[in-house]
């Protein structure tokens, strides 16, 4: 059983405790102590960053190279209000940090950047040395309770120790860096909104983001760990186009989900949630015309014996894992000669390669997404210090607020700029 014995309040030692030691919380805790602050980290868990740990598969995407424009377009939410933020510290400035830190990087397709040695860990402990270097106080196995405010100013918090004992510290400025819900397991699971909407901050309502999506198309059984590279991924709601992606995806026992599908869940989350109907229609062949495919068609048709099967005339144009499926969806047998398909059958196979439509019927939950929409409106917080409006000391750094992007390296890069801004403790 916990014990939750109280400490009395500390004497004042710290200029700033950082709550949360993700990137955001390493990022604001770190420069914060670079500029002269005595600072003090608790973090909830038995290490800091252990999201960081896992992301882009374990490689870390940690920023984005490409330009201003382009890198603002793949920010959903508040992206003019998080142009101080960005601008104060950049794409550039970031790259520089962990090469400075000794993490040599590569730029890789779609200017995705990473550290060269394929290890997210490298970049977590990059950010873990830097605190440790301006002697950040880092304790973990420390969850904040309560952030103590009087007269709208901050002046403590309260945190459960390693021990179970509730300690109080007497301190002026806060940066609450206590991330989304998404991936719970690795300590994000929303206590800085609850500590927002105490002193009366408006929480946008969170939802996942970059989240796998389920169909409940009756061929999707049958169509498990299937990767397709290059295909064009369209988006309808409520039977409108609205968005179009281009790259890879896969099938999985959670639905439909990577790079692609990810950058549509956004706006499949809120349609799904406005109870919209939503599908998803798959072009396998974006490089071909209807008019080419056709002839391509013809094409391996005339090289092809009489007695051949129609699954193989499929086969010479999907992954074999896509064969059957494809079959069963036109309702063409898949041992059906060639010789007897019908002009109809082939007209079908045609719409079905350049536009396989899927109905969404769910979203995979935040176990599964990649980030949390939604969170601590902007309106509320001073977009060139990252202090709250409402209370003074009280600032917010990374996914805790109401910010998301794409895949790609811009959430990353969304956790520095508001960490490195925060942390400059700016009045
Ligand atoms: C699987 C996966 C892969 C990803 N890959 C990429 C990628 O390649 N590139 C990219 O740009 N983005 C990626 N992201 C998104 C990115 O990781 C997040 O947007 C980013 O880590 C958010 O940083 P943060 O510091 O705001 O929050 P978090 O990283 O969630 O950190 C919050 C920290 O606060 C701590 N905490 C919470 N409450 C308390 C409390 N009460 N007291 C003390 N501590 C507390 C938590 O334990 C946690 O350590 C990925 C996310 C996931 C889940």
């Amino acid at each position: 059983m916990e014990e939750t014995m109280e400490i009395g309040l500390s004497h004042p030692y710290y200029d700033v405790v950082v709550i949360g030691g993700g990137a955001a919380g390493l990022m604001a805790a770190g420069t914060a102590a670079r500029t002269g602050k005595k600072v003090l980290l608790l973090e909830k868990m038995e290490k800091p960053a252990r999201k960081v740990r896992i992301t882009g598969k374990g490689r870390c995407n940690l920023t984005n190279a490409r330009s201003v424009e382009e890198f603002a377009e793949n920010v959903r939410t508040n992206g003019e209000w998080l142009k101080v933020a960005m601008s104060e510290f950049t794409n550039r400035a970031t790259m520089r940090f962990f090469e400075r830190m000794g993490v040599k990087l590569v730029t890789e397709r779609g200017e995705r950047v990473f550290p060269e040695s394929g290890k997210a860990a490298d970049i977590a402990n990059a950010l873990e040395f830097y605190c440790r270097d301006y002697e950040v106080d880092i304790q973990c196995h420390s969850r904040v309770t309560e952030i103590l405010v009087s007269d709208g100013k901050v002046y403590g918090v309260k945190y459960m120790n390693k021990r179970g004992f509730i300690r109080k510290i007497e301190v002026a400025n806060v940066i609450i860096a206590t991330g989304g819900v998404s991936y719970p397991a690795t300590g994000s699971t929303g206590d800085g909104y609850t500590f927002a909407d105490r002193v009366g901050h408006t929480v946008e309502s969170v939802r996942p983001s970059l989240t796998p999506l389920v169909s409940n198309h009756p061929q999707i059984e049958y169509i498990k760990n299937v990767w397709l590279k290059n295909i064009n991924a369209r988006l309808f709601v409520a039977g409108e186009m609205v968005r179009e992606e281009f790259g890879e995806m896969s099938f999985s026992d959670r639905g439909l989900e990577g790079a692609v599908i990810l950058r549509l869940s956004r706006d499949a989350v809120d349609a799904l949630l406005d109870e919209k109907s939503v599908k998803i229609e798959l072009d396998l062949k974006p490089a071909l015309t209807e008019d080419i495919l056709r002839e391509r068609i013809k094409r391996e048709v005339a090289e092809m014996r009489p007695e051949d099967f129609f699954a193989e005339l499929v086969r010479r144009l999907v992954p074999k894992p896509l064969v059957v499926p494809i079959c069963k969806e036109l309702d063409v047998h898949s041992r059906l000669y060639i010789s007897k398909v019908s002009d109809k059958e082939f007209e079908r196979l045609i719409k079905v390669l350049k536009g396989w439509s899927f109905p969404i019927s769910d979203y995979a939950p935040f176990e599964y997404a990649v980030v949390t929409a939604g969170g601590v409106s902007c309106s509320e917080v001073n977009e060139y210090t990252m202090e709250s409006l409402k209370v003074k000391g009280m600032y917010f750094a990374g996914e805790v607020l109401d910010v998301d992007a794409n895949t790609g390296g811009y959430n990353l890069q969304i956790a520095f700029s508001t960490g490195h801004l925060a942390g400059l403790l700016k009045k």
